[in-house]
């Protein structure tokens, strides 16, 4: 068994209530490592293409990464991945927070979960032995409760539990899944996949040391790491004040994404701002597993009108800007409300609040009457509106029902030209960062794999000027000097190539993103040495960068075999159009044109097909993937 590895893979079929463990040998771990390579391995070997993701054909796989639960910052990481629900492609999220650590610890390298149990089930996994226990009298129970009731039956406060609210079990196609309350495997829909198989939760308890090659030496940067983060102004902001620490900046430009993305000027900015949040709803900053960096928010509201639980994190960027701008609201204790309710019953923020927008919009164009609503006005601004809806969408009432099928298939059903007011890719919902200003941010939005996202590569500011960190510290792969982040010829396709690739690596390993160059404090020679000290693999960035850039091509067969084209790989119409209102007011359209060609180089450099985006036989040779070759062929 290879260092940094347990040598389990674990596979449980909930239709049958088999479990049994596969021993993969060394050279597969070395070919696929972890993370979303080792879950697409899975996906397209062992799931039929055109599986419906509701049913239970579909997998559902959990796989931290070899670097998942080691002793260095920011490494607690863990993919989900499913065919999405939400979008019908490859469906893929990252969480960090403890559990991926503890199934490690517990002696299981990645779950593989088949079929779909009659009644409703969790798993309990301790030390390796793995039972199937009833989970009928936690069904329909929020987040909080369940873990309250698992902890108390297993007897064990340590046990760490990933799971799914009512969202979950009611099918909300945008549904996700939690562990400890406050780390999301948020987007994608998988929480849906997960309560189609009545599957409530996985309680983890592991004892087990990690077996790395040089723990020492992985201390021992560690410490370097940690004692340069107070000095760091991206570290530090990061934990002063989390994701929101942009807020300020990004009003003052013009460009927060307000009342669904039809305008810019947002005049109430600062009731959303990092150092408001600090000061209003901020309880403390907390850590996932062994990260010094601690970004993660925890709020508290106690008021007559509005109370929030800090047992359920606190709202990040994206939570804060798309119930709060893009909804017309400017009261962050509303919006933390509207958080905690999507945390408690397991929906992605994202696409719960861009969903609501547009439902909003609907409203103001008349497309949708007080009738469809049950009487509530539904305008932006309505800060009482946006909790009864969160509340109808987890739990499929009245309008509810149709919004919880995301804004792509609820214009659909609703007609009347709604569509014009939808904000996605691929089906999934656009976050809160706007691509034109920052452009290699929509090239990924258009060429994810699974829809519209931004963590799907380091954003353009890291790369804005010669003093940016990410020009200054990532000159070993490459990049040696800037690019403007508006800029969209070139250098900017082949910036984003590499940020994609190395992204898609970092969610192989189980690093977090926020814990290394560009975005963070660790270097690319601290993450090198790390991983070698984790694995004994005397291993380099060109086999790194392949293993990043192996999962992309995996994941691009797996959509062109559901039937997605170059013609999937868009934007929402809105980015080809100039900004309306504040400081950019009249300016900023991304031009169609360019933007096409840009994603025609982006292919070359691929290695994929010029016009059709599929991974070219020889490419798929280079990566190891020759097994992959008949299904471009079909
Ligand atoms: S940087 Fe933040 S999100 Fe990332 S591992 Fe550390 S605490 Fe968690």
């Amino acid at each position: 068994m290879p260092y940094g590895y347990t040598g389990n893979i674990l596979h449980v079929n909930l239709s049958t209530k088999e479990i049994w463990v596969e021993y993969p040998e060394e050279n597969f771990y070395r070919t696929y490592w972890g993370g979303r390579a080792l879950a697409l391995y899975y996906m397209l070997n062992q799931m039929k293409p055109h599986t419906d993701p509701l049913s239970p054909d579909n997998l559902l796989i959990f796989a931290p990464g070899v670097l998942t639960g080691t002793p260095a910052p920011a490494m607690p990481r863990y993919t989900v991945c499913a065919k999405s629900p939400l979008t019908g492609a490859q469906g893929e999220a990252e969480a960090g927070g403890w559990w991926g650590p503890e199934l490690k610890k517990a002696g299981i390298d990645a779950i593989i979960i088949k079929g779909s149990s009659s009644t409703s089930v969790y798993l309990y996994i301790k030390d390796g032995k793995v039972e199937i226990k009833d989970a009928t009298h936690l069904w329909g129970k929020d987040t909080g409760e369940t873990q309250k009731i698992i902890k108390k039956e297993l007897a064990d406060d340590r046990i760490r539990i990933a799971q799914i609210g009512p969202a979950g079990e009611n099918l909300v196609r945008f549904a996700n899944i939690v562990n400890e309350l406050k780390h999301f495997n948020g987007r994608n829909g998988l929480g849906a996949v997960m309560g189609s198989k009545k599957l409530k939760a996985i309680a983890v308890r592991g004892t087990k040391p990690i077996n790395l090659y040089n723990k020492e030496k992985i201390k021992e940067i560690s410490k370097q790491i940690t004692l340069r983060i107070p000095d760091n102004p991206l570290s530090r902001n990061l934990r002063e004040f989390g994701t929101v620490a942009g807020i300020t900046s990004i009003y003052k430009a013009g460009w927060l994404p307000t009342n669904n993305w039809s305008t810019n000027d947002f005049k109430k900015g600062e009731n959303l701002a990092e150092e408001t949040y600090n000061k209003t709803i901020l309880k403390k900053n907390e850590g996932c597993y062994a990260c010094p960096i601690r970004c993660k928010r925890v709020v508290e509201v106690d008021e007559p009108s509005v109370k929030v639980d800090p047992i359920y994190g606190g709202p990040e960027y994206e939570a804060v800007v798309s119930f709060g701008s893009l909804c017309g609201i400017d009261d962050l204790k509303y919006i933390a409300k509207a958080n905690e309710l999507c945390n408690k019953y397991t929906m992605d923020v994202i696409s719960t609040a861009t969903t609501i927008a547009f439902s909003m919009q609907c409203y103001q164009e008349g497309i949708l009457t007080k009738e469809d609503t049950e009487g509530i006005e539904l305008n932006f601004g309505n800060k009482e509106a946006i909790l009864k809806i969160v509340e109808m969408i987890a739990h499929r009432k009245g309008l509810g029902n149709l919004l919880a099928e995301g804004s792509y298939r609820a214009a659909q059903k609703i007609g009347k030209g709604a569509d014009k007011f939808i904000r996605q890719v691929k089906g999934q919902e656009v976050p809160m960062h706007d691509p034109r200003v920052k452009t290699g941010v929509g090239l990924q939005y258009a060429l994810s794999d699974y829809g519209a996202d931004h963590m799907k590569a380091a954003h353009d500011s890291y790369f804005k000027d010669k003093d940016s960190w990410g020009v200054k510290e990532m000159k070993g792969l490459g990049i040696l000097g800037p690019v403007s982040p508006i800029d969209i010829g070139q250098n900017k396709v082949a910036l984003f190539k590499l940020l994609d690739i190395y992204w898609s690596l970092l969610d192989t390993l189980g690093v977090c993103d926020f814990g290394y160059v560009p975005r963070s404090v660790g270097t690319l020679d601290e993450l090198l040495e790390i991983i070698r000290s984790a694995t004994g693999w005397r291993t380099t960035w060109f086999e790194l960068m392949k293993l990043g850039e192996r999962s992309i091509n995996m994941a691009r067969v797996f959509n062109y075999r559901e039937g997605f084209t170059s013609k999937d790989d868009t934007l929402p119409e809105v980015f080809y159009q100039n900004f309306k209102g504040g400081p950019l007011d009249g300016q900023g359209a991304i031009n169609k044109e360019d933007f096409q060609k840009a994603l025609r180089l982006r292919y070359q450099l691929m290695g994929w097909g010029p016009d059709t985006g599929i991974p070219a036989p020889a490419k798929l040779i280079e990566l190891g993937l020759d097994w992959l070759i008949d299904e471009i062929k079909r």
